[in-house]
């Protein structure tokens, strides 16, 4: 704690993992001896560089870039890069923490990592976003490499960045290999790697429900954010038969008690992807819409919650409306959207919480599949990679069932996701000697 006083998500992050793995060390002691998490806890490497770019009107602009390289034990670094004004090497060291626990979940031979810049996308024309991931990548390309570390997309970090800067780092190495993930289906991307983290979440709600012979259909759902992970799980929600009645962006939500069917999720598309709109435009355009500026969407009554935005945007408080609305499930879209009062509340409670290192790995497993189908010179189709997602998220889930059952027969997803996930990387680190 003292080594990362000022880093506060960094050890939220850290405290949650520990808490629920200390048990299972102390009865294992073999972890304990050899200081396994101890050393998983510091970066095997963090580089921050200077990214300086030249804005429309020809003035200098000057960001920081960041990649934190977590853990390589079993396989080499991955995850993804956020570019948004809040970004510190605090947010950066969490995400690649929780990085590496969710990579080693998905059964695939992926390492751990994060980066980013605190670069804010917003209000940029597509030149300024060129150049500037141009800049970037002018220094990240010594870092990164289809066997070293392989970033993908995250907040603020779509198809377009991705594109350039993939761009520029073929450019420079001169070589087309697969050094990014979330690639354009066109030049090397994945089928369904857009939709895979909304999807995959829904595929492991499913799979809850199931535990309680439940299923999605009529189910009410509420759904933070309105980016990549939000927009194709409320796709997939759509498809199961639910009625998602929100969605949000910084600016505050929507609540549309009619529900938001495919022809309402294809405005929002437009409007964020092509428009680059905001959320409130939602409620000029569909009779019967509210928009509640600031505010999120927790006190709406629901079945499920899917907080799919960013960081700790769920709270005790929050947490105490959904318990007292009888919602069934909340599971994690985005990265530690909910506080730890908020995950002890919905533990204490009937409710089921999925962390997001399990219920939203489904991005990272189809990143894996996109490596994979890189090094083959090969694409699976669409069909074949949604199956193969699904197997994942049911994967996940059983090992959280393995490992997160309590004598009572209920299953704690926290616990579960924590310890199945440090077993395979805590064995590879003690196979690979004090590294
Ligand atoms: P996007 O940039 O596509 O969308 C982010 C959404 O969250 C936007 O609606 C954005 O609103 C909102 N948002 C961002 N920051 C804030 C904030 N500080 N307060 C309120 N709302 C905010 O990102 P993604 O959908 O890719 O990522 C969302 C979450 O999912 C993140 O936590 C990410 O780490 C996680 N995740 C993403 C994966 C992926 O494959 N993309 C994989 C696994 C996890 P606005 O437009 O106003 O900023």
């Amino acid at each position: 704690k003292t080594r990362n006083a000022n880093e506060p998500e960094f050890l939220q992050a850290v405290t949650e993992v520990a808490e629920s793995i200390f048990p299972f060390v102390e009865q294992n002691p073999i972890y304990r001896d050899n200081k396994v998490f101890e050393r998983m806890v510091e970066p095997e490497r963090a580089i921050l560089f200077r990214v300086p770019w030249v804005n429309d009107k020809g003035e200098v602009e000057v960001n920081r870039g960041y990649r934190v390289q977590m853990n390589s034990a079993i396989g080499p670094y991955k995850g993804g890069l956020r570019f948004h004004p809040s970004v510190t090497l605090s947010v950066l060291k969490f995400l690649a923490f929780e990085q590496v626990f969710k990579n080693s979940l998905t059964g695939l031979p992926m390492g751990g990592g994060k980066g980013g810049s605190d670069f804010d996308p917003k209000g940029k024309s597509d030149n300024e976003v060129m150049r500037f991931c141009q800049s970037f990548m002018t220094e990240l390309y010594r870092h990164v490499g289809a066997d070293i570390d392989i970033p993908a997309g995250d907040i603020g970090v779509g198809k377009r960045e991705i594109g350039y800067l993939f761009g520029q780092y073929k450019r420079i190495k001169g070589e087309f290999t697969g050094v990014l993930t979330g690639k354009g289906a066109e030049w090397g991307g994945s089928h369904i790697r857009p939709e895979a983290t909304g999807y995959g979440l829904i595929y492991f709600v499913e799979e809850i429900l199931k535990t309680q012979n439940l299923n999605m259909k009529d189910k009410i759902v509420t759904v933070s954010g309105s980016g990549n992970v939000a927009q194709f799980a409320v796709e997939k929600c759509i498809e199961k038969g639910a009625k998602v009645v929100t969605m949000s962006d910084s600016e505050g939500f929507i609540h549309d008690p009619q529900g938001i069917d495919s022809e309402k999720l294809a405005f929002i598309r437009d409007l964020k992807e092509v428009k680059r709109g905001r959320i409130k435009e939602y409620a000029k355009r569909f009779p019967g819409v509210t928009f509640y500026a600031n505010e999120r969407p927790w006190k709406i009554k629901c079945d499920i919650a899917l907080p799919n935005a960013t960081q700790n945007e769920l709270n005790l408080e929050d947490a105490s409306k959904l318990i007292t609305n009888g919602c069934i499930c909340v599971a994690e879209g985005a990265n530690m959207p909910c506080t730890p009062e908020a995950v002890n509340a919905f533990n204490s409670s009937n409710i089921f919480y999925a962390p997001g290192k399990a219920s939203n790995a489904g991005g990272v497993a189809v990143s894996g599949l996109e490596m994979s189908q890189n090094s083959q010179r090969y694409s699976w189709t669409r069909e074949e990679v949604d199956q193969k997602l699904k197997k994942v998220m049911k994967d996940i889930h059983d090992i959280c069932v393995k490992f997160g059952k309590d004598e009572n027969g209920r299953v704690n997803y926290e616990r579960g996701a924590n310890i199945g996930g440090f077993v395979k990387i805590a064995d590879a680190m003690l196979a690979q000697g004090v590294v």
